[in-house]
């Protein structure tokens, strides 16, 4: 894997069209089954309505080994990758430790981030007699040339990091695990940047529910009638409901195809 830093941050925006984007998941908790790695599966169902592709989901222990080879499997795969957790103070959180090193950059401290962290932890009331834990200041490192983004919920701050791997433009996001505290960075910043760096296509998602039919049923009705137009359609039952996806883009025959499809599902579709 040939690693370059992007320092320019004027990256190639058309680069990134149709692009995927992997998450990763870092914590011991959720390969354990003792908490569901809801971030990612809120994160992906949000750029899917954008129209932005999302690629592998890796889950993770807070074992920096293994968060580096997660990382280099998702970045190999996917054109911007986002990482929730382990960037908390204590010994367990090891997320930009681990990706520091796979792409060999400095860890270097941010002064803002701690004054931001010194003036939250004040503020909080836990620590009368002043003595804020030193280990809070881990916080505060970022892989040199990351774009710092501002956490407004809680302690650790996010970043973006751009950089081109095997000669391919990628971006990182490493976001916080609370969800209070990275799903507003995700929506207020990541999303909008990512849409700003043309990574949504102009794809629309259309679905439909519907009740009273089987899933064989309705994909042999909808795969024989539009046949010649070579669609894709996601099914997924879940009692009493069987929901219909088609994702497309803006084309002639669109009004076409969705009157069709209308029509098919027409006697059973909840509306
Ligand atoms: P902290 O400073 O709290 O340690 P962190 O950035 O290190 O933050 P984690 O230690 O991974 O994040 O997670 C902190 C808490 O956030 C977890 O105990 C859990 O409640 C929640 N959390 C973490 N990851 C996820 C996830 N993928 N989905 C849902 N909740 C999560
Ligand atoms: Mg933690």
């Amino acid at each position: 894997m040939v690693i370059m830093i992007v320092k320019n941050r004027a990256v190639n925006q058309t680069n990134f069209k149709n692009k995927k984007i992997g998450f990763l998941a870092t914590g011991t908790e959720l390969i354990t089954g003792e908490l569901l790695n809801t971030n990612s599966q809120i994160m992906a169902d949000s750029l899917l309505q954008h129209g932005i592709k999302i690629g592998e989901h890796v889950l993770v222990d807070d074992d920096q080994d293994n968060i580096q080879d997660a990382f280099r499997f998702l970045l190999e795969k996917n054109d911007c990758v986002i990482s929730t957790g382990g960037l908390g103070p204590t010994s367990d959180d090891l997320t930009r430790e681990a990706l520091a090193q796979l792409l060999n950059l400095n860890l270097i401290f941010n002064p803002t981030s701690w004054e931001r962290i010194l003036t939250r932890l004040n503020n909080s009331g836990r620590y009368p007699t002043g003595a804020i834990p030193m280990s809070n200041k881990k916080q505060a490192y970022f892989p040199e040339h990351s774009k710092i983004i501002p956490n407004l919920n809680g302690t650790a701050d996010a970043c973006e990091i751009s950089c081109e791997i095997n000669s391919q433009n990628k971006i990182i996001y490493l976001l916080p695990g609370p969800p209070k505290e990275c799903l507003p960075i995700f929506s207020e910043i990541i999303l909008p940047s990512l849409l700003n760096n043309n990574f949504g296509s102009d794809q629309k998602l259309y679905r439909w529910r519907l009740q009273g039919v089987s899933e064989a049923q309705m994909a042999e009705l909808l795969e024989l009638e539009l046949k010649k137009y070579n669609l894709i359609f996601g099914y997924r039952a879940h009692s009493p409901y069987l929901d219909i996806k088609l994702n497309l883009s803006p084309s002639a025959e669109l009004e076409e195809i969705l009157n069709l499809v209308e029509k098919l599902v027409g006697p059973y579709w909840i509306k």
